[in-house]
């Protein structure tokens, strides 16, 4: 049996709409991008959305409109994608890591604490795997020291914990339409903003620091645009857009197919011994991006290659950032000073998580990581 790690959801509701859009005149970052950042904005709960090429250039941006400067600290997890701590050196500042939660895999409230110094100037939490961190306890220590918070939500369009959703307590946060998301486009990014101030700054950058958006330099009469700042080119554009906008109103029915798979899965695999599951935060909601299990250390390697063996996609979502070779040689961490980023960063797998993951491919997953830890005790 072949079962793939992912599968998007995407139909004949997403071809018209993108049928619909090549009819129009310019393709680029016009009507439908638009519509999007609105539709998205409201979805969130948010008062503005600012439609980028990838989540990676959501946060360099973000970053650099948040004002960070040559030198600049920003606290962040090792237990992330690369793009979250790359984002930070591409802004100009230096990634400082904290440690995670052992029960969780987010990024420790009390080590962000210990970690700031007279140079921090921001943190940029992570929403792992789609859970939210603790954000009342980083925004209480980000008020106190007069940082910002950048949220990466590249797993977490759906999230709530305490009340708030992505975006709600950060200056921003920052989402991934790859094509692995919940919410997908192939590629594409989104910043979301309580600060207008902060959309209209990355509408600038996201478009080489021109005052108008390349949409309007082409319609209407001709007016001479101005250079205001040093941007890039990074934003998002209508074919994107066109893909994005049906799958809005769908995301909760989607998150609750993923959720009934998870629940499967977390049912099917407590007490298999040596296997541990992250813990999911009591009432919140989770976003279920990606299912993870921690497997026992020296089995994890093993066990990855027997899900292969028997047809099933996985991946490791992460090893620890810390340990690869450009941060290891730039920042000379040694193995051990993030210990729980590291021991999870070794022990993580995770399992297949699509909309429309048949049931019997859920159970020969399942069988298939119970017989070999069953086979394998600790
Ligand atoms: C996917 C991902 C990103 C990068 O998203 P892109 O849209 O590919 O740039 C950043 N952070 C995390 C945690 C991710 O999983």
């Amino acid at each position: 049996m072949q079962v793939e790690f992912y599968r998007h959801a995407l139909g004949e509701e997403e071809i018209a709409s993108v049928t619909r859009t090549l009819r129009s005149t310019f393709l680029t970052a016009a009507g439908r991008t638009r519509q999007f950042e609105e539709a998205f904005a409201d979805w969130l709960g948010l008062p503005r959305a600012v439609g980028l090429y990838s989540c990676t250039s959501a946060l360099v941006l973000g970053l650099r409109a948040l004002g960070v400067q040559p030198g600049d600290e920003v606290i962040t997890t090792p237990m992330t994608f690369i793009a979250t701590a790359n984002a930070i050196i591409e802004a100009g500042g230096v990634p400082v890591f904290a440690d995670v939660e052992p029960a969780t895999g987010l990024l420790d409230p009390a080590a962000v604490a210990a970690a700031v110094t007279p140079r921090t100037v921001g943190i940029l939490p992570v929403h792992l795997y789609g859970q939210m961190c603790d954000m009342v306890a980083l925004g209480e220590l980000a008020r106190r020291h007069g940082l910002f918070v950048l949220e990466d939500a590249a797993h977490c369009v759906e999230g709530q914990r305490d009340g708030v959703g992505p975006g709600q307590v950060g200056d921003g946060a920052c989402f991934s339409f790859y094509a692995t998301k919940n919410l997908c486009s192939g590629e594409g990014g989104a910043l979301a903003t309580r600060h207008p101030w902060l959309a209209e700054r990355l509408l600038r950058l996201r478009s080489h620091g021109m005052d108008k958006a390349a949409g309007d330099r082409h319609s209407g009469q001709y007016r001479h645009w101005d250079m205001v700042e040093l941007g890039y080119k990074a934003n998002m554009f209508d074919i994107q857009a066109a893909l994005l906008l049906p799958q809005l109103p769908r995301l909760l029915e989607r998150l609750a197919a993923r959720e009934a798979i998870c629940r499967h899965y977390e049912a099917a695999l407590t007490g298999v011994p040596g296997l541990a599951l992250p813990v999911t935060v009591p009432g919140g909601r989770h976003a279920r991006h990606l299912f993870t299990l921690w497997a026992p250390r020296p089995l994890r390697d093993p066990l990855l290659a027997e899900l292969n063996r028997q047809g099933v996609g996985c991946a490791v979502n992460y090893r620890a950032i810390t340990g690869l070779t450009y941060y290891r040689e730039r920042f000379g961490f040694i193995h051990g000073r993030f210990p729980v980023a590291e021991e999870i960063g070794d022990r993580t797998l995770s399992l297949p998580l699509w909309v429309g993951l048949p049931r019997e491919q859920q159970e020969h997953v399942i069988r298939v990581v119970r017989n070999f830890l069953e086979a394998h005790p600790g």
